[in-house]
């Protein structure tokens, strides 16, 4: 074994940086990404996060029912209550660490709509809030002395052993070998098993595949988030994503006769949650 870390977490997009950043320092930990760190699909997010800070005009009771309702009530509503009560605290902590969101003249965050939501509640940093979120998180991650970061290191084998974990990692041709006592999976989603997707290349589940080998139990794997609009390009370019925010903002879609379609089959129109409009 090259070297043993209290805490190896695969990943470098939102979900791995942020967890690195809220281990104590007393906490030795090993953060690797595939590729490059930059490249995730928290790095592609365009149209913003879905928090509620204005309790005025918005309450998380009304953010937990457009959650239930976009997820046909199938969603487990502990995980949508800790979603909409915590998400907030943990916006404002981001933003605290330097991420830049866009704000209004008096401070306070801009909020825009997105399908689905009955209120104006995504805070944003212009369409490249993804971005904005991966650049301020590394840039406070690579600052951390009991974070060691392995970009280009792919993850190919994990075991349990006494104890811990037991890391299998390529890297430029070499296999290296690390052990932990708790290994994080953050590796996102599987949009690149699909022919035609807006996800990044990193996008292969290997995550969940690690998961299911060490013998958890995966479930709903067939509830996969389609994105309505993508640029559709010929000659093999990749596809990127056309943000909701758009239609939040006032786009609509047409049919190829130049007709407005969406509301024949659902009254919210081009607004209807992701999966009535894809
Ligand atoms: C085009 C697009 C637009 C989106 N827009 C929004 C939006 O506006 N708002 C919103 O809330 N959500 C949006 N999403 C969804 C959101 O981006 C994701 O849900 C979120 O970023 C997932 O973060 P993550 O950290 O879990 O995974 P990712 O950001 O995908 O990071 C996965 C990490 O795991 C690493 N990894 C994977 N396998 C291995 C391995 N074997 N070895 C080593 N490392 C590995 C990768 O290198 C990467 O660093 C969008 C998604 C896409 C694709």
């Amino acid at each position: 074994m090259d070297k043993k870390f209290d805490v190896i977490i695969v990943g470098t997009g939102a979900a791995g940086l942020y967890a690195a950043l809220n281990f104590p320092e007393s906490v030795n930990i090993l953060l690797v990404s595939k590729r490059e760190l930059q490249l995730s699909n928290s790095s592609l997010a365009q149209g913003g996060v879905a928090c509620v800070l204005d309790t005025v005009h918005d309450s998380y009771k009304l953010h937990i029912t457009d959650t239930l309702i976009a997820g046909k009530y199938k969603n487990t509503l502990s995980a949508v209550e800790k979603l909409v009560t915590e998400g907030p605290s943990d916006v404002l902590k981001i933003k605290d660490l330097g991420v830049d969101f866009d704000l209004n003249e008096d401070g306070t965050m801009c909020k825009t709509l997105e399908a689905g939501h009955s209120r104006n509640r995504i805070v944003h940093h212009k369409d490249s809030t993804g971005k904005a979120i991966v650049d301020g998180l590394i840039a406070k991650v690579t600052q951390l002395k009991n974070v060691t970061v392995c970009d280009n290191a792919l993850v190919y084998a994990i075991d349990k052993v006494l104890n811990g974990f037991y890391i299998s990692i390529l890297r430029n041709g070499e296999k290296l070998h690390y052990g932990c006592n708790y290994c994080l999976l953050a590796t996102g989603g599987i949009g690149r098993v699909y022919k035609y997707t807006t996800n990044s290349a990193i996008a292969t589940g290997d995550g969940i595949a690690f998961a299911y080998m060490l013998g958890a139990r995966i479930k709903n794997l067939s509830r996969i988030q389609f994105h309505p609009t993508a640029f559709a390009a010929d000659h093999g370019r990749e596809r990127f994503l056309i943000s909701e925010a758009v239609r939040g903002e006032g786009a609509v879609l047409l049919n190829c006769n130049g007709e407005r379609f969406a509301s024949n089959y659902d009254s919210r129109g081009e607004l209807a949650p992701r999966d009535v409009v894809s």
